[in-house]
């Protein structure tokens, strides 16, 4: 069986439909179209059964709550939302292109960042390896999402200091495995007596700094 398209402008837009080629039938039937996947998240859209490439880069794709306890998932702007109301002291507040000092205690495996200005929520990750912990930033959103955010982080200690400068990648909460690119190695010496990492942190979201992001 094969199939083909043809479209008719009727005034109004474009009807689509389908040609199936059944041995020697032909038949037209209409386009099947139905709601995207992600209306329950706010997607108005409605795509063509057969050909659906919206899904693929829909902006309404679902988000999980970063909390271990939490199960919420929604869109990026619902999980926002969702964040400032129900964990708004279970985050850190920023402003973008504003350093940040921040502490991720020895048995924390991340620490949420909320945007001020519009409420996106960043993740900094932190792993530990046999030498050292790693640290990077992820931003809460669609893993389709090409927005990337520059983001810097520094560890200080006396006289010396590591610095990672990297782009943030979209990784929609833990609905995904995530494997990470960049990331910062800090090694077991720069932690303080308490295990604690301490980090200087700042998120950029000028779109003339990002013009030349890795992708
Ligand atoms: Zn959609
Ligand atoms: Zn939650």
């Amino acid at each position: 069986m094969a199939s083909s398209r043809l479209h008719r402008g009727n005034g109004k837009g474009t009807q689509s439909y389908r040609i199936i080629v059944c041995g020697d039938i032909a038949v037209v039937v209409d386009s099947v179209r139905v709601p995207c996947r992600n209306k329950e998240y706010g997607c108005n859209e409605t795509v063509d059964y057969m050909n659906n490439g919206h899904e693929e880069t829909c902006t309404y794709a679902p988000c999980s709550c970063p909390l271990l306890d939490c199960n919420f998932v929604g869109s990026s702007d619902q999980l926002s939302l969702h964040f400032s109301s129900k964990h708004w002291d279970s985050g850190r507040r920023f402003r973008y292109n504003s350093p940040l000092a921040v502490s991720v205690g020895m048995n924390e495996q991340f620490l949420v960042l909320q945007a001020e200005d519009d409420g996106v929520l960043f993740l900094l990750n932190k792993g530990v390896e046999r030498i050292g912990n790693t640290v990077m930033i992820t931003c809460i959103g669609p893993s389709s999402s090409k927005e990337r955010f520059l983001y810097d982080l520094e560890s200080v200690r006396g006289s010396s200091s590591l610095r990672l400068k990297s782009a943030t990648h979209n990784f929609p909460g833990w609905l995904e495995d995530f494997q990470p690119t960049d990331f910062l190695l800090i090694p077991f010496c720069f932690l303080g007596s308490s295990g604690h990492v301490n980090l200087d942190v700042c998120i950029w979201n000028s779109a003339e700094l990002c013009a030349d992001c890795p992708s």
